[in-house]
């Protein structure tokens, strides 16, 4: 059992201080007008800095060919931002080393914090979402407040090695109790003694609730604290870790559960590799296969039996699969809302703008014809004026039917509005166009609507401007506007000479 401790304030002495010259190296790199010649010699001027750094940037790691000796030239190999975070992890490596934590406990403390590090960096590279080496390097640093709360208090310390196998939220409760405070309420004290920059201390200050984190930092943020998620998994082995993990990790990122596995397979590996690097040791990682049967053990260890887990689980699938299907449903439903014409079925205006866009692009870039085809039904006020508005509406409907019927697949059929309709033809050159704009006017003045008045008949009249293709790229938003204009004006045209016919309006270039 743990027991409640006092709660003391935090003594400054208790927080660790990183080496001086660590820190100018951290405060000179993350003023925001440094220059690399600035920062080599600030580097050079510690001699232990300057090894580790020659010896870091000479590992097989940076695979360089030729060796580096200087620490200017190192620093411009590395780059200001890498620069900086090696002296943080640095930083923390000399502080942990000098922690007062002794034996078992400093290498599990170390071990905490290195794992932290390598699957922040892990989450980094499959998302992409931020830098690695800006995410190892809060995975580093996110628990190190633990530091300054076991130094401040000896006796709850103890048990440091207990509740750290807690899931983070419980070690965060557990802190509180302990000492009255948590290891991230005190990130702004450790970001002033170490001049940490802002926006790291942001996130480490907000890694246990990502969503109150500044939006320049958000997203390091939620990288530690999934992070996070993965050490607690890698120290306790238990089912609700590992749930934990898959689930925040899949709804954070979409990672598939397969994505997720391969992640924390490589982890262990990594971490004994990251180790190294930094010249200090941890011990063999268990294999993540072990973790995962650690994990089931403690699922049967657990009062559900498996019959019951598997009901519980199956019944949440089923509701899921339910749900999925309701979902599946209403977006349909969606996009046939935003796609087409509720009365015609054909392509509203705003699809038509789009696609019409599109299949115009691809017409410039393959040097194919293009062919538009404007069609207004003939008198069409007639119709609602003599046999009543819903007539109307069968008629637009029997006339989208006839164009449907009668128009290849690839082509775009659309209502504008009104009982104005467009057909575009891709790979349809002017010649071709007429033909079918044809055969659309006899499928049209062919069909017949039944009303309560008798049958009801209606022509259409048809425009044809086609676009002959340019095989380069070409003013889009200009091709549209003329060739609406050319197929209007020969629409009007077929108005004028007696409608039910079709007018060729021209080429278009
Ligand atoms: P024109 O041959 O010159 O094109 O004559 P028109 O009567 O077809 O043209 P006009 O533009 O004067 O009339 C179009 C009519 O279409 C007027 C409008 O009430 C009717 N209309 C527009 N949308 C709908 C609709 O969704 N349903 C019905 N029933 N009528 C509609
Ligand atoms: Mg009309
Ligand atoms: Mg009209």
């Amino acid at each position: 059992m743990l027991d409640a401790g006092a709660h003391l304030s935090l003594n400054p002495a208790d927080f660790p201080s990183p080496p001086a010259a660590i820190a100018r190296v951290v405060r000179l790199a993350s003023d925001p007008d440094v220059t690399s010649d600035r920062l080599g010699a600030c580097v050079a001027s510690d001699p232990v800095f300057t090894a580790e750094l020659l010896r870091t940037v000479n590992s097989p790691f940076y695979g360089l060919k030729q060796p580096v000796t200087a620490a200017a030239r190192a620093v411009t190999l590395l780059g200001i931002r890498a620069l900086r975070n090696l002296a943080i992890c640095f930083a923390v490596r000399d502080s942990v080393r000098n922690s007062g934590l002794r034996g078992p406990d400093l290498e599990i403390f170390w071990e905490d914090c290195l794992r932290r590090a390598v699957a922040a960096r892990a989450i980094a590279r499959v998302t992409g979402k931020v830098s690695p080496e800006e995410a190892f390097t809060i995975g580093l640093l996110q628990d190190f407040g633990v530091l300054a709360l076991v130094r401040s208090n000896r006796s709850p310390a103890g048990q440091w090695s207990e509740w750290r196998l807690q899931l983070p939220e419980a070690r965060r409760q557990t802190e509180l109790t302990l000492f009255g405070m948590t290891h991230d309420g005190i990130s702004k004290l450790l970001g002033d003694r170490w001049s940490l920059p802002a926006a790291l201390v942001d996130a480490l200050a907000n890694h246990h609730c990502p969503e109150k984190c500044g939006l320049a930092s958000r997203e390091l943020a939620y990288v530690a604290f999934h992070a996070d998620n993965i050490a607690a998994l890698l120290a306790c082995k238990t089912a609700a870790a590992l749930a934990a993990v898959r689930a925040g990790l899949k709804e954070a990122y979409k990672l598939e559960e397969r994505a997720i596995d391969t992640l924390l397979d490589a982890l262990p590996g990594e971490i004994e590799a990251a180790a190294a690097g930094l010249g200090m040791r941890v011990s063999k990682q268990a294999p993540f296969a072990n973790i995962l049967a650690e994990a089931n053990r403690t699922l049967v260890q657990m009062n559900m039996s498996y019959e019951e887990i598997t009901n519980r689980l199956e019944a949440a699938l089923m509701e899921k699969e339910m749900l999925m299907e309701e979902l599946a449903g209403a977006n349909a439903e969606l996009a046939r809302l935003a796609f087409f014409d509720p009365l015609t079925g054909l392509c509203n205006r705003r699809h038509y703008d789009k696609v019409f866009r599109e299949l115009l692009t691809r017409a410039a870039a393959t040097g194919k014809p293009l062919s538009l085809v404007m069609v207004d039904v003939d008198k069409f006020k007639l119709v609602n004026d003599n046999y009543g508005h819903p007539a109307g509406d069968a008629v637009l409907r029997s006339t989208a039917a006839a164009i449907l019927g009668s128009s290849h697949d690839a082509d775009l059929k659309a209502r504008l509005g009104g009982e104005e309709l467009a057909v575009v033809l891709p790979d349809t050159d002017a010649h071709q166009a007429l033909a079918a704009a044809e055969r659309l006017r006899e499928a049209i003045a062919r069909a017949s609507v039944t009303t309560a008045k008798g049958p009801v008949r209606v022509t259409a009249s048809f425009g044809v401007a086609t676009f002959m293709g340019s095989g380069q790229a070409v003013d889009v938003e200009r091709l549209v506007a003329v060739l609406t204009d050319v197929s209007d004006k020969a629409l009007y045209e077929s108005k004028q000479n007696g409608r039910n016919r079709v007018t060729v309006g021209g080429l278009v270039r």
